[in-house]
C-alpha cells in the first residue's frame, strides 16, 4: 500500500546532496513554505546558501544521519549514488521519497536493464560482462560493436568504452579496471530525448513534454522543447516514463533518457530507454521558465505528500548549460530580453563543471 503521509506548512524536508539540484529543490521548497535541511560532506555545497539548515558529514556517519532524520518530516536525495545502507537506514527512521528501491535499480546498469525489461519498455540489447570471454560472446551477438559500460558509478560518458570494430575490444575491460560491466548494442540513434515524469504518493502521474537533448563532450549542452518528434512519439515517450514510475511505485520526479531510432522500411521511429535518474534532471531545467510548475516544485510537492501541479508548457524554450568558463558570459546573458539566467553560486569554474544554465523562451508556437 502507498504511504500517503503529508507534510504541513513549515515542516522540513531533508535533502541528501548539496549540489545545484539540491539548491534548486531548496528554493522550490521555500516557495511552498517548507524548510530544507541539506546533508552533504562538502562544506562548500551550493545548496547550503539557500537552505534553512545543513549538516556537513559523511554519508556513512550514522550519528549524523540519525540527527538529520530526527529533524526532518520527509527525506529525499539529489543524486543516485546514495549508498544503499544510508538509504535503508534513513528509510527506517523517516519517510524516504523516492524509496530505496529506485536507488537500487538506478545505481546498477544491469539491475536497471533487467528492471526496464520487466517494466515492458524497449531498451538496447545488453549482456552481463564479467570477463573477456563474456565480452567476446556478447560482441559476436551484437555484430562486433557495442558500448561497454561499468555497472556502477558511470556518468556523463565516464566509465564507458565505445567499441566500433573488433580491435576496439582490446584492453576495453582493463580500461574500466575490470569492473563488472554490461555491453549494450551500439544504437544508431537519430536524436536523444528525455521525459521528466512526476508521481505523487497516491500514485497519480504527470509528465512534462518530450525534450530533445544535445550533448558536447558527453555533457548535456542544450535541451529544446518542443522536440522534433511526431505527436505519436511524444505520447509514447510519456507513456513509457509513466509505466516505469508506476512499476517502481515511485514518489517524486524521475528523468527517463531515451534514444530515437530511425524508422525501418518506412515504419515509425522507435524509442529505446537508455537510463533513468531517480531525481530531478538537468534536461528538466527548462520547466522552471516554460511551465507554471517546475520539476523542482513537482518533486517537493510529491515528497511532501501534496498534490502535483500542472506540467503544461506556456512557452517554447531552449535550455543551455553554462559549463566551466562559459559562465563568464553571464553579463551578456543578463542583457538578453528573453533569457532567464540561473547561476549555482560555485566559486571555481573548472572545465566540465556545471556552473549555471540559461532558459531562452519565446511565445509558444
Ligand atoms: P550514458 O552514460 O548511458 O548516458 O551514455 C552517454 C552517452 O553515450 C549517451 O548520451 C549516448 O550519446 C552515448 N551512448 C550510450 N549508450 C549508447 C548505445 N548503446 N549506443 C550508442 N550510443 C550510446
Amino acid at each position: 500500500m502507498s504511504d500517503t503521509r503529508s507534510l504541513a506548512i513549515g515542516d522540513t524536508i531533508g535533502i541528501l546532496g548539496g549540489g545545484q539540484l539540491g539548491r534548486m529543490l531548496a528554493q522550490a521548497a521555500a516557495t511552498l513554505g517548507l524548510k530544507t535541511h541539506i546533508f552533504c560532506p562538502d562544506p562548500a555545497s551550493p545548496a547550503f546558501d539557500v537552505a534553512y539548515t545543513y549538516t556537513v558529514a559523511a554519508y556513512d556517519d550514522k550519528d549524523a544521519l540519525e540527527g538529520f532524520a530526527k529533524s526532518c518530516c520527509a527525506i529525499t536525495y539529489e543524486f543516485e549514488n546514495v549508498p544503499g545502507e544510508t538509504a535503508t537506514f534513513l528509510e527506517s527512521q523517516c519517510v524516504l521519497r523516492p524509496g530505496a528501491k529506485a536507488l537500487e535499480v538506478s545505481q546498477d546498469r544491469l539491475f536497471e536493464k533487467e528492471f526496464l525489461t520487466s517494466a515492458g519498455v524497449a531498451i538496447a540489447p545488453f549482456a552481463d560482462i564479467k570477463n573477456e570471454a563474456d565480452l567476446q560472446t556478447a560482441l559476436s551477438r551484437f555484430g562486433g560493436k557495442g558500448v561497454l559500460k561499468t555497472r556502477r558509478f558511470g556518468y556523463d560518458g565516464k566509465g564507458q568504452v565505445m567499441i566500433r570494430e573488433a580491435s576496439g575490444a582490446q584492453g576495453a575491460l582493463a580500461h574500466l579496471n575490470n569492473a563488472p560491466a554490461v555491453l549494450e548494442g551500439l544504437i544508431a540513434f537519430d536524436r536523444e530525448v528525455s521525459v521528466i515524469v512526476a508521481r505523487d504518493a497516491s500514485g497519480t502521474c504527470a509528465a512534462y513534454e518530450l525534450t530533445e537533448n544535445r550533448h558536447e563532450h558527453h555533457i548535456l549542452d542544450t535541451s529544446t522543447v518542443p522536440a522534433n518528434a511526431s505527436e505519436d512519439l511524444r505520447c509514447k515517450a510519456k507513456e513509457m516514463a509513466v509505466q516505469i514510475a508506476n512499476k517502481l511505485n515511485y514518489v517524486g520526479v524521475m528523468g527517463a533518457e531515451m534514444f530515437v531510432v530511425p524508422a525501418e522500411n518506412g515504419g515509425e521511429e522507435q524509442l529505446l530507454v537508455n537510463e533513468i535518474a531517480p531525481r530531478v534532471h538537468n534536461s528538466g531545467h527548462w520547466t522552471q521558465d516554460a511551465c507554471l510548475c517546475s520539476q523542482f516544485e513537482q518533486h517537493i510537492r510529491a515528497v511532501a505528500g501534496w498534490k502535483l501541479g500542472s506540467c503544461e508548457r506556456h512557452s517554447d524554450v531552449v535550455m543551455q548549460n553554462l559549463i566551466g568558463d562559459q559562465v563568464n558570459a553571464y553579463a551578456d546573458i543578463l542583457s538578453e530580453p528573453n533569457a532567464k539566467l540561473h547561476l549555482y553560486g560555485k566559486a571555481e569554474a573548472r572545465p566540465g563543471r556545471k556552473m549555471g544554465h540559461v532558459n531562452r523562451t519565446s511565445p509558444r508556437a
